[in-house]
């Protein structure tokens, strides 16, 4: 049986948010609606959409099509986009799964996350030009506030084309980095390989950090904020069928010697995966998004904007006319430069034109 026909309990989990602080805030964006951009990468055939589908109970991948080895020879990443609108109990969810089929399919996978770190620069060129716009009020909101990253369970921690693909990506997006196909390790094997992913920081990437907890906080949420960081980067299973279990239906992969269930939290970390991404970390993620990353972008913009037109100037060419009205302290001093030219020159103008008058009289 599939899972896809049971009701989804996720949207109600959102409005069941405990968290104190901002709670006014969770109740507007309730009533409001959510919008999240979720982005999954990985090799094909790690699971993603199996993981995307057994954690929006959606099938999201009806109409994909796989290719065969000779046509991944030279295949370049794709981006493809879909889109559902969750609604349960009055809130609603719009997810936009970004996935990107096609990355390190190829045999030559130079650079093959340079589709991906483009696609991500255009959602933020595009929320900057819309910001500096006049209808600022309706933007849409297209940037992508997460990537899980797909790990391989086998061979013996990070490869080259992981760590170049974090190291590409991490200072644009919250990357989350997942072990997929856990039930391919021991418990040994799994601690073994979180323990080498976590020195991802030995080259200089910093994945998404869980913000500290606030020391009012009860135990209990402690308690679940301590684990929820001790068993990163979580180790996940998927799946997209129904089987029998301890005389209950449960979402699991059926083995000769047992059963693998997705939702128990003693077989792997999809639970704990679940419960940050849409209950407890969203609205950080989207928070992280705006505040450091896309402000990255946008002083990079600026600063390349000012750089330009003080160049422009300097070839004195007529005044600048600025791409995006959003003027920084540069800017506007540079303008203000050029109005006091403007104005020298037109006294001097006017002074010609007087000397000129009065030789004629
Ligand atoms: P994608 O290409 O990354 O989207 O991978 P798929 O989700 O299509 O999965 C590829 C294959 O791996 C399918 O046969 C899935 O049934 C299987 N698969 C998916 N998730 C898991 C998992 O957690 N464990 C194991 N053992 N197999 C999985």
């Amino acid at each position: 049986m599939s899972c896809f026909d049971q009701n989804p309990k996720i949207l109600s989990e959102l409005s069941h948010d405990t968290e104190k602080s901002n709670r006014l805030l969770r109740m507007k964006s309730v009533k409001k609606g959510f919008d999240f951009t979720l982005m999954v990468a990985g090799e094909s055939g790690m699971g993603k959409s199996t993981l995307v589908n057994s954690l929006f109970l959606t099938d999201l991948y009806k109409d994909r099509k796989l290719l065969n080895a000779e046509e991944r020879i030279n295949q370049t990443v794709e981006i493809i986009k879909h889109t559902v609108d969750i609604e349960e109990k009055g809130v609603k969810l719009k997810l936009t799964i970004v996935d990107t089929p096609g990355f390190g399919d190829a045999v030559n996978n130079n650079e093959c996350w340079k589709p991906i770190t483009d696609y991500i620069d255009q959602q933020f060129e595009q929320y900057f030009r819309d910001e500096s716009g006049l209808n600022r009020k309706n933007i849409q909101d297209n940037r992508v506030h997460c990537c899980l990253y797909f790990i391989p369970p086998f061979g013996h921690g990070l490869r080259p084309v992981d760590v170049e693909f974090m190291k590409a990506l991490h200072e644009k997006v919250n990357i989350i980095p997942l072990i997929a196909k856990a039930d391919c390790l021991t418990p040994n094997e799994i601690k073994k390989l979180k323990d080498r992913v976590k020195e991802i920081d030995k080259f200089g990437i910093k994945v998404y950090q869980f913000p500290e907890c606030d020391s009012d906080e009860d135990e209990e949420f402690k308690q679940l904020d301590k684990e929820l960081k001790e068993c990163t980067p979580f180790a996940v299973i998927g799946s997209n069928t129904v089987v029998e279990a301890r005389g209950q239906r449960v979402r699991g992969r059926l083995y000769p010697w047992g059963i693998v269930e997705v939702e128990n939290q003693s077989h792997c970390d999809f639970v704990k995966l679940r419960n940050m991404l849409i209950r407890s970390h969203m609205h950080d993620l989207k928070d992280v998004t705006c505040d450091v990353h896309y402000e990255n972008y946008r002083a990079q913009c600026i600063q390349e904007m000012t750089s330009k037109l003080a160049q422009d100037n300097r070839m004195e060419s007529p005044i600048p006319i600025l791409p995006l009205s959003t003027p920084d302290v540069e800017t506007e001093k540079l303008i203000k430069m050029k109005d006091e030219e403007l104005k020298r020159m037109q006294e001097m103008l006017n002074k010609m034109q007087q000397q000129m008058h009065d030789k004629d009289q």
